[in-house]
């Protein structure tokens, strides 16, 4: 009979095997979307392969197929199932990341209509506009106040507006808008929705300029790799400011000469509306972006014209890898060094690392860029796996920017009091405000105060559900937090364990920088950009204010570290260097100096030379003292050397196993079982595999479950693979109530 293998959304390894009735022969197809029953349910899978045997005893079969044209192209697929061995990860929840992302789960049961009336509703959504009327009264409009003369003007100009877009600007323009439309200055009319929103960007079709020499030996050796068709790996190392983008551009235009298609990640959507403008002013409405602002069925609609080759470029955050763009020739990877390519849960995949092997699997080309490359990447570029190609200077040749290290140590505190904000410092944006110029803060810490002490029994404050310390924030209404798993609780006056009325805030935060350096320096227009003020929309909205030259200062965490080409911008200073050279990671050093150099590549991109004060309380780790001389080589020669020297990656391939359970004793038996499975296999016996642990986690306890981990560390991958197989193996036969997950190639370690 014919059967098929299905890969079902359930967390078994394995996939599932159903007949194929007669009826459905000739749509069953690899690929293709069919739903299954499975247990009492019927849920939506993806057909593996097909082929005729012999049926295990009382096999199901396959009750529908939702769509004839594979929704998986093979190549794809194929692809996946590599991905899912490598990762240890079962099938179905691998084959999911290549399906249009539908958020919830319970999505993939049968009545999602979505699934099946593919033709109706895509599109067939409204959105509100404001237009602007013909009428003009002077003496109403004469009254009208800041915010709402404002959306006015903006509507005025541009004849109509999304109102989402003018509340993605200025916030409580929904009152504004009202208001203008009681005037009867604008109207209301619902429009169709575009099937897939452009950002808040005007796209402007651009013409491609002037390559500079280093741009265009690039993009010659790249191309020549597209037309080989082999598969081939790059690293293009190029300094902050040399016009990476354009290099990409250029070799997506070449690859669609070719007929070939390509996707770009980003390490976040919403933090690159330039990149996105960039694209979309080179290639218009052929470039999908897929961000996180997308309705379901919106994305839906552009997986469709994806698969279908109506689009032949996506761009996205690390899913997009899985877009099922047709004939893919080329992926890049920009700022590759970036951690959130790797994903922290469920299918533990790094982005970078699966785009070499898609594109490779392929023929088509890999393009990893980044000004402060990681070891890794180095690591594939030294042992001849990547091409190097360098844009060692700024694309209009402006200078790099002058880094100043100011020791904490030795330096008081500057005006404010407050020693953070020393003097250099201080005088630094003194001057910057004066020149009219813009000033970018990096504080690695989002609230207001990373801490709570009771200075009467010394005790921190910290999470009931967590070891870790709560932070203090005072714009959510004055409450301290857990930024594990975001439990919330006023904060009293007394300490909760000895009653005193002594609790005193300790460290500072961005919300604190921001108080502080407002009351510092009172003309100055400050803002800030950190998790807490920024969803996707927001983060466009503050980015397009600080081009704009709304803003003086701009405050934040990592955020602001990112690719942003603000020509405006001449000042960055680092509040506290060290700040992720504290963490538990044999990559604290390799983060730390990729935040300097990134942040400090902020500085000076226009016509004005750029400034950098980084404060420490270190000043002679390397890390700090190579960022400030730019030297990202000497920086990459002597990690290499140590980790080399500590058997660290990339010089060696590493996996870490995390058990948690409720129990603590629970939990650290579990996890002694799995170091001793790993050591009980030949790979372990022979010492091949080294086996660290079991040992508690950084991070103790989150969220009620006590967390323990093993380390394991080989020369090369077979004998990894070997312990990981066993220990794969042996989970299934775990307590209940224990977890024990696998992340190959780990990232985070905590
Ligand atoms: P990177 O990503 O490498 O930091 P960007 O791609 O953001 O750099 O480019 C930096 C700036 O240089 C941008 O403002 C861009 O418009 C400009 N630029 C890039 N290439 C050229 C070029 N060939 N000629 C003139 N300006 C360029
Ligand atoms: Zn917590």
């Amino acid at each position: 009979m014919l059967l098929t293998d299905v890969a079902l959304p359930v967390p078994i390894a394995r996939a599932f095997t159903y007949g194929v009735p007669g009826d459905l022969a000739a749509r069953v197809v690899a690929g293709a979307r069919v739903v299954c029953p499975f247990g009492g349910r019927r849920l939506m899978g993806v057909a593996l392969s097909v082929f005729e045997g012999e049926g295990p005893r009382g096999v199901k079969a396959v009750s529908r197929v939702i769509e004839g044209v594979p929704s998986v192209p093979e190549d794809l697929l194929a692809f996946l199932r590599d991905l899912a061995s490598y990762y240890f990860a079962p099938i179905g929840e691998v084959v999911r990341l290549a399906l249009p992302p539908l958020e919830r789960a319970t999505a993939l049961e049968v009545n999602d209509p979505m699934l099946f009336d593919e033709a109706r509703g895509v599109g067939a959504r409204v959105v509100k506009w404001a237009a602007a009327t013909a009428t003009v009264d002077a003496s109403a409009e004469g009254a009208l106040r800041g915010q709402t003369s404002a959306v006015l003007a903006h509507v005025r100009a541009l004849g109509a507006e999304p109102v989402a877009r003018l509340v993605a600007r200025w916030g409580n323009a929904r009152a504004a808008v009202q208001r203008l439309a009681d005037l009867g200055l604008i109207t209301l009319e619902d429009r169709p929705a575009p099937e897939a929103p452009a950002f808040a960007d005007e796209a402007v079709r651009d013409a491609p300029r002037q390559a500079t020499p280093a741009q265009a030996a690039a993009v010659l050796a790249i191309g020549g790799a597209l037309r080989e068709a082999r598969g081939a790996t790059f690293l293009l190392h190029g300094v902050t400011g040399s016009g990476k983008t354009e290099v990409y551009l250029r070799c997506i235009a070449q690859a669609r000469e070719l007929g070939r298609g390509s996707i770009v990640l980003v390490p976040e959507i919403a933090l690159t509306p330039q990149l996105v403008a960039s694209f979309r002013a080179r290639f218009g409405d052929d470039v999908a972006v897929l961000h996180s602002g997308l309705t379901p069925r919106q994305r839906y609609a552009m997986w469709r014209r994806l698969r279908d080759g109506e689009v032949d470029v996506a761009i996205g955050a690390r899913s997009a890898l899985f877009a099922p763009v047709r004939a893919l020739g080329l992926v890049v990877v920009d700022e590759e060094h970036d951690p959130s390519f790797k994903q922290e849960e469920g299918v533990r995949y790094h982005a970078r690392d699966m785009a070499i092997l898609r594109t490779h699997r392929a023929g088509g080309v890999c393009v990893l860029g980044s000004a402060t490359p990681s070891l890794e990447s180095e690591q594939l570029a030294r042992t001849g796996r990547a091409v190097k190609l360098r844009l060692p200077d700024r694309a209009r040749s402006q200078p790099m920017p002058r880094v100043e290290i100011v020791d904490l140590r030795r330096m008081g505190a500057g005006p404010t009091g407050d020693r953070r904000i020393s003097l250099p410092l201080h005088r630094a944006i003194e001057d910057t405000l004066r020149a009219r110029e813009q000033a970018i803060l990096f504080l690695n810490r989002r609230g207001f105060a990373p801490s709570v002490r009771c200075e009467a029994c010394g005790q921190i404050a910290a999470c009931p559900h967590c070891s870790v310390a709560l932070t203090f924030h005072k714009r959510a209404g004055a409450v301290v937090r857990c930024h594990y798993c975001d439990f919330e609780t006023a904060l009293g006056a007394r300490c909760s364990k000895c009653n005193a009325e002594a609790l005193s805030l300790e460290g500072i935060g961005t919300e604190k920088l921001e108080e502080t350096l407002s009351a510092a320096f009172p003309e100055a227009r400050v803002a800030r950009l950190d998790r807490d003020v920024a969803s996707g929309r927001t983060v466009d909205a503050v980015l397009a204010r600080v081009r704009a030259r709304e803003v003086d200062i701009l405050v934040g965490t990592q955020m602001v570290t990112k690719g942003h080409d603000l020509p405006n911008v001449t000042l960055v200073g680092v509040i506290n260097a060290d700040a992720a050279l504290s963490m538990p990671d044999f990559r604290a050093s390799e983060r730390t100096f990729q935040l300097l150099v990134q942040v400090a590549g902020r500085a000076g991109r226009g016509d004005v030379p750029g400034r950098v004060i980084v404060q420490t309380w270190d000043p002679e780790h390397p890390a700090g003292a190579l960022a400030a001389r730019h030297d990202v080589d000497g920086f990459l020669e002597r990690e290499l050397r140590d980790r080399r020297e500590l058997g660290y990656p990339p010089h060696a391939r590493s996996a870490l196993i995390r058990v948690d359970a409720p129990e603590e004793p629970a939990a650290r038996r579990a996890c002694a079982q799995m170091a001793e499975v790993a050591l009980a296999c030949e790979a372990g016996r022979s010492g091949r595999v080294l086996v660290q642990g079991p040992a508690p986690a950084p991070i103790a306890r989150i969220r009620n479950r006590w967390r323990f981990r093993v380390m394991l560390r080989a020369a090369d991958r077979p004998p990894l693979r070997e312990a990981l197989a066993a220990v794969d193996a042996a989970r299934g036969s775990l307590a209940r109530g224990v977890r024990a997950s696998i992340d190959v190639d780990p990232v985070q370690l905590l």
